[in-house]
């Protein structure tokens, strides 16, 4: 029985430092392990109508759970003015996450706000979302026609009764796959599907989602079991390697490996020999992926993580309200990512999930994995 964790706002967060001279932004800005900041990962919301239970088990997200005020979330000014200050730095990808994103209210009109930032290389930006589906057949249409270009849906399993366990809110697959489609035919695309295998519970899954999505137009990605925040009672007996679940598929389904589509890209690439398409590994235990990583988190309240396993976050929405100039805040963010050195993925031992100094690490639901 996970812990009974208290509200999330009381983790350690510190102020962000603003420099007293800020270089304007180059459009490039390399960390301490010169890893360059190129996606920014945006929380809209804390609030999630699954119960994931590797995410957001339910003994701990309770009625009782005090999620944030409205008032505490960034506005959708505030989070487009940092997007722009993200992007002079060379942010060429925004993903919004959650909590579940679909669930804040006319989140098409931060999409179209987004889409219209310029980028310093003129491309256009890399604007996508993860989602667990449920909504996506609703808002897939005015999503697209906002701006947005594709969407990542979280699915764990294909058989129903599996499925309702996994989100533990008897939400149905068919709904979910019912969105999937509704995204694909409204233009949004490349779809990929991610599917966090926990061995003992949904692992007898992964042949048959194989099966499913060969020969779609979709991407199937398989996730290791992560030790995320602390209230999953993550275990490493439960995680299944992703080597192993290449190798069950391919023994049955013949794969071989790809190059990745770019430096940084989470996923490694596995096509079917047959030409049936690709699947991903994500690969975080058993395959660290943090000297490419180029990922920095905004919460929904405005706080700047440099990790998904981090222990505190640096508060951005201060800056933004105690009326800050844009130079000041591009500054500080560039001060924050200039001294970063996470690989906590790297480090990570059976013993360090549980973190030895005692800080707890932030909730996946609060940062969007
Ligand atoms: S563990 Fe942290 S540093 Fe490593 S890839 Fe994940 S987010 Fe990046």
């Amino acid at each position: 029985m996970a812990e009974k964790i208290v509200p999330i706002n009381d983790l350690r967060s510190q102020a962000l430092a603003v420099p007293g001279a800020p270089d304007a932004p180059s459009g490039l800005l390399l960390d301490a392990l010169g890893r360059p900041l190129h996606d920014l990962r945006i929380s809209v919301t804390d609030r999630c109508n699954f119960r994931c239970v590797y995410c957001m088990p339910k003994e701990v997200f309770d009625k009782d759970y005090a999620y944030l005020p409205h008032s505490a979330l960034l506005s959708f000014e505030e989070i487009a003015r940092v997007a722009r200050l993200f992007v002079a730095h060379g942010v060429e990808k925004l993903r919004l996450t959650g909590g579940e994103p679909l669930l804040r209210k006319d989140l098409e009109r931060l999409v179209a706000m987004l889409r219209a930032i310029p980028t310093p290389s003129g491309r256009p930006l890399d604007l996508t979302l993860t989602t667990n589906g449920s909504l996506l057949a609703r808002k897939a249409r005015a999503l697209k026609d906002a701006g947005l270009d594709r969407v990542t849906v979280s699915l764990d399993a294909l058989d129903d009764a599996m499925f309702r366990r996994m989100n533990d809110v008897d939400f149905s697959v068919a709904d979910v796959l019912h969105g999937i489609d509704a995204a694909h035919d409204a233009g949004l695309g490349p779809i990929k599907i991610n599917m966090v295998v926990k061995g003992g519970t949904n692992d007898g899954e992964i042949l048959p989602m194989a099966r499913h999505f060969k020969g779609s137009p979709y991407i199937l990605r398989f996730i290791e079991y992560m030790d995320v925040g602390a209230s999953n009672g993550w275990n490493m007996a439960e995680v299944i390697p992703s080597a192993e679940v290449v190798r069950r598929i391919a023994a049955e389904l013949p794969l071989v490996p790809v190059d990745p589509n770019y430096s940084g890209e989470t996923a490694a690439r596995w096509r079917y020999l047959d030409g049936g398409g690709e699947i991903g590994v994500i690969s975080s235990v058993t395959q660290a992926f943090c000297r490419d990583c180029t990922r920095l988190r905004l919460s929904t309240e405005g706080k700047l993580y440099t990790c998904l396993f981090a222990t505190r976050g640096h508060d951005l929405r201060a800056l933004l309200r105690e009326g800050r100039s844009d130079p000041e805040i591009a500054g500080a963010i560039a001060q924050l990512w200039k001294v970063r050195a996470d690989r906590y993925s790297e480090l990570r031992t059976v013993d360090t999930s549980g973190l030895a100094t005692g800080a707890r690490k932030v909730e996946m639901s609060y940062i969007g994995g």
